[in-house]
């Protein structure tokens, strides 16, 4: 397996970062410029670039992740919220450790709206 990315702020925030909460093999954080009113983000501690690489995990450990996005909302209180991942520069992903954002409350619309434009405009 590749050593991450030296640089990579994501592997950082898995090392010492303020998590909210902690499953083997992941941590979730809350986003530093949040989109609604609870915005985490959900990482897993091994260094994935995208989404793409998902066959980097086994099965086993790709369906644990995924349970623990949804333990990760249910432990924030959310009933209704929204899960997304940015695959890719073009569709937004800035920062290429995979990362799974959990959206719930209200929605800043202003500033999806100007996120969209700026991947447009790019
Ligand atoms: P994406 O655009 O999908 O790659 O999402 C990257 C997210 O990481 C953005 O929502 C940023 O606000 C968030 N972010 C960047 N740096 C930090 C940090 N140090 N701690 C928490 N969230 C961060
Ligand atoms: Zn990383």
């Amino acid at each position: 397996m590749p050593s991450p990315p030296e640089d990579c702020i994501f592997c950082a925030l898995v090392a010492e970062g303020d998590h909210v909460a902690r499953g083997e093999g992941f941590v979730a954080v809350k986003d530093i410029n949040p989109m609604s009113e609870t915005h985490l983000l959900v990482l897993p501690e091994r260094h994935v670039d995208t989404f793409k690489e998902i066959d980097a995990f086994p099965d086993e450990e790709a369906g644990r992740m995924l349970r623990f996005v949804a333990d990760t909302a249910k432990g924030a209180g959310l009933e209704n919220y929204r899960v997304l991942v940015n695959v890719g520069a073009g569709a937004g992903q800035t920062i290429f450790h995979l990362h799974w954002h959990v959206l719930g409350g209200r929605t800043d619309a202003g500033r999806i709206a100007s996120a969209l434009a700026a991947e447009e405009a790019a």
